[in-house]
């Protein structure tokens, strides 16, 4: 058996996870993946109308249930107009800038479902050309893709079979350091997502008896809002989203621990919760950090939000520069997937 947490198994499931493109829109292909990874593990599962899956695993409890979440879908863009120099313009999907995506490698995928590669940069980036180059600033007019193909117009575009409305994805970048940062895009919140299905998978080799019927939401909208707030069954009780934690200025969160999120742009976490998560990284010695995330709302926030009455928590591992270029690192993990290893073991807040 192995022992966990397997922190060199997580991080190849983060690789092929990030290596799979899911921009919000578009996850049929990472949800697939999924689905094999737990009919492997012979784990219960549903895909739900929205696209998004639901994996079970039966508790002594089965009048009151727990849920987890993590969202597999991205950031990304899709073609707004092919323009007549024969290069593409994007409407973003998700809250990003366009100085996060400049000079990126991307994917433009053909609703036939060809895929063309490209490059996502500044109309006038040639410093030898454009007298501008150094100071305009990145925005939906002057940001476009440059499709690998011999293309002059709109119709040479066209004639390939790209048109509006076609998906556009950024190349991760993904690489591992040997001293355990994994640098990619897209950890928020893939890294979560690699996490759940390790703990599924230790569930299984450990033969843990769970207090509670526990079911693992993967969702696929949180980028744009609605990702984890349906398909919440009446019994479940504590509702625990786990997504990326903010780094930055004057923010607590750091690469090398969990963060306990205690509030963000929706307000409060659930006080008994976060208290009972805290207790627990006490007392197995794991590395915590508690704080609040200004800018940000989860998809146990968009579950209130949408009505649900439950218990809502907010943990993750701390990524920085979310949005743009992540970085992560393995003590972080290690740290977030204890914490739920302990946490699917306890007792609920009593209601
Ligand atoms: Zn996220």
């Amino acid at each position: 058996m192995a022992t966990y947490p397997n922190i060199s198994e997580t991080k190849n499931l983060i690789k092929q996870l990030v290596s799979i493109p899911s921009p919000s829109g578009n996850t049929d292909n990472v949800i697939s993946f999924i689905e094999d990874v737990l009919n492997d593990l012979q784990i219960e599962h549903k895909r739900n109308k929205k696209g998004g899956l639901i994996a079970t695993i039966p508790g002594e409890n089965e009048k009151e249930h727990r849920m987890l979440t993590a969202h597999v879908d991205t950031l990304g863009a899709m073609v707004k107009e092919i323009k007549r120099d024969g290069r593409l313009r994007l409407d973003l999907i998700g809250g990003f800038t366009y100085h996060s995506i400049d000079g990126e490698y991307c994917e433009i995928e053909t609703s036939a479902g060809t895929i063309f590669t490209g490059t996502i940069l500044h109309h006038e980036t040639s410093v030898h050309v454009y007298k501008n180059a150094r100071d305009a600033k990145r925005n939906q007019e002057n940001m476009e893709v440059r499709i690998d193909a011999k293309v002059e117009n709109a119709e040479d575009v066209r004639a390939l079979g790209i048109e509006v409305g076609d998906f556009v994805s950024f190349d991760p970048r993904v690489e591992i350091t040997e001293n355990g940062f994994i640098k990619s895009r897209h950890l928020d919140d893939k890294a979560s997502v690699a996490m759940l299905i390790q703990l599924m998978k230790r569930i299984k080799d450990e033969k843990l008896s769970l207090p509670y019927t526990t079911h693992f939401l993967i969702s696929n909208n949180e980028e744009i809002g609605y990702g984890g707030n349906s398909n919440i069954p009446p019994e479940t009780v504590e509702y625990l989203a786990v997504d990326m934690g903010a780094m930055g200025d004057g923010q607590s969160t750091d690469e090398y621990t969990v963060s306990i999120c205690v509030k963000d742009a929706s307000g409060p976490y659930h006080y008994g919760l976060r208290k009972n998560l805290t207790a627990l990284a006490e007392e197995n010695h794991i590395g915590y950090k508690l704080d609040i995330y200004p800018y940000y709302g989860s998809d146990a926030s968009a579950a209130i939000r949408s009505g649900h009455d439950i218990i809502h928590g907010l943990i993750g591992p701390g990524i920085d520069a979310s949005h743009a270029y992540e970085r992560t690192h393995e003590d972080s993990l290690k740290n977030t997937e204890q914490l739920l290893y302990h946490y699917i073991q306890t007792k609920q807040v009593d209601i």
